[in-house]
């Protein structure tokens, strides 16, 4: 029997980060600084106090999934017959701005569904909303299908309408749904794929399969163990689930992601492969003042922390969605984990009580939309006696974010506006840098 089990360690030479190397089978939970919780069967916890660890069960698996996965608790939840045919619905009802499409199949032959939601207007930036890479994290794929649900009952208002005008956004809630349909039906703690392996054992962790970076940890939480809870696959790309989601946003050109997964209350972005930080000091202040953003304005909902942080600190993976499509596209990519914050608040069986409160708090997620839509002009070089650094937000009047401190004394100002390059002349004033920024974003509209 497995034991949900709080980790941790006062002997600097036992870290849990150490830990996190030791290829023991553990499947980890949770990664906090003063405390790791994983499952472990009674023999792995034997193992850990023996290595010199502090190991406090929490409660023992069959207790937990009768307080939390009882059935009161969690109806309310998708299966995924019941998400197609709500997705369905959806479509139909709103035929002019919803289309139902087939991203591919899983290992068991069931369709990776997706809404594509908006206008037709071909060169539409496109924004994609993803749930469910891992089988357990059900409110992952709550949180996505309610958004797609808010878009199209809400795409009146104006501020909605303006986006399904110039955007297309992409909701594809249940990534995984042979995982899906086991957690639900034979053991709710399942997290990978339903690929049989050569070992016997099953699943391929669908969030270590991407073709960024792919294979090169070999950790408990990124493994090449076949019957580990994060095994890798045998090579990039060999799932339908990963392959359906490579292929959407290489054909659609997607400019930007979210994927939801639980839980913990983070927004993370890359990189997850490596402790460096993302080396373009444009990219890595926009992803940042991304991630703040979203997570400002998820507390300003009901109060809940959800933590901006790169992906490696939570703990390293290789093969994520994120370092794949940051790292092949160049796109803003996140990964938002869910709640709630501890096991102890049922880890990954959220009561369903919760699902309105999750999603209330997940619409600044549109706040993504919204950015990319209508980029902020980022200064990116200015040579000598530089009074804006590389990277600072530019703004001027009616334009948001941050006011030009100084004009260009000397130098040329290179301004970067959604993709094009406005070059400002020497000696250039704050108004003549607003009118500039200003002419190329209503150009852009
Ligand atoms: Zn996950």
């Amino acid at each position: 029997m497995s034991i949900i089990t709080e980790i941790s360690s006062d002997d600097p030479r036992q870290s849990l980060a150490k830990l996190l190397q030791i290829p023991l089978g553990l499947d980890v939970w949770e990664v906090k600084p003063e405390r790791l919780v994983a499952r472990a069967t009674e023999a792995q916890i034997d193992r850990l106090v023996q290595m010199g660890y502090k190991v406090k069960p929490i409660v023992d698996e069959t207790t937990h999934l009768r307080t939390f996965a009882e059935p009161s608790l969690m109806a309310g939840y998708h299966s995924a017959a019941s998400l197609e045919q709500d997705m369905r619905q959806l479509a139909a009802a709103h035929p002019h701005l919803a289309e139902l499409k087939e991203l591919g199949r899983s290992i068991e032959g069931r369709t990776i569904w997706a809404l594509r939601i908006g206008e037709r207007r071909g060169n539409s930036k496109k924004v994609l909303f993803m749930g469910c890479h891992h089988a357990r994290e059900w409110i992952a794929v709550e949180v996505p299908f309610l958004l797609a649900r808010e878009l199209l009952e809400k795409a009146n208002e104006p501020k909605i309408a303006g986006w399904l005008s110039s955007a297309e956004i992409w909701v594809a809630p249940m990534v995984n749904p042979d995982g899906h349909e086991f957690c639900r039906t034979q053991y709710r703690l399942w997290r990978k794929n339903r690929r049989r392996n050569p070992d016997g054992s099953i699943g391929v962790d669908p969030n270590r399969n991407y073709g960024y970076m792919w294979g090169t940890l070999n950790i408990p939480t990124s493994s090449h163990v076949p019957s580990d809870d994060t095994y890798v696959g045998p090579r990039a790309f060999s799932e339908p689930e990963t392959r359906a989601i490579r292929d959407l946003i290489a054909c659609e050109h997607i400019s930007g992601l979210i994927t939801y997964h639980s839980y913990s209350q983070l927004v993370l972005y890359p990189w997850g492969y490596t402790n460096e930080e993302i080396a373009d000091p444009v990219d890595r202040q926009k992803l940042i003042g991304l991630a703040r953003g979203m997570g400002d304005r998820i507390r300003s909902v009901h109060g809940m922390v959800y933590t901006p942080q790169q992906s490696s600190m939570l703990y390293p993976t290789a093969g994520d969605t994120t370092d794949w499509s940051y790292g092949t596209y160049g796109i803003p990519s996140f990964t938002i984990e869910l709640r709630p914050t501890t096991a102890e608040q049922g880890g990954f069986i959220l009561p369903a009580n919760q699902i309105g409160p999750t999603f209330e708090e997940n619409r600044p997620a549109f706040f993504l939309i919204e950015e990319l839509l209508s980029p902020p002009a980022v200064a990116r070089r200015y040579v000598q006696g530089a009074r804006i650094a590389e990277g600072e937000r530019v703004a001027g009047p009616g334009m948001g974010g941050l006011a030009v401190a100084a004009a260009a004394p000397a130098n040329s100002l290179e301004i970067v506006v959604g993709g094009t390059v406005i070059r400002v002349p020497p000696g250039s004033d704050r108004e003549a840098i607003a009118a500039a920024v200003g002419a190329v974003k209503s150009a852009m509209r």
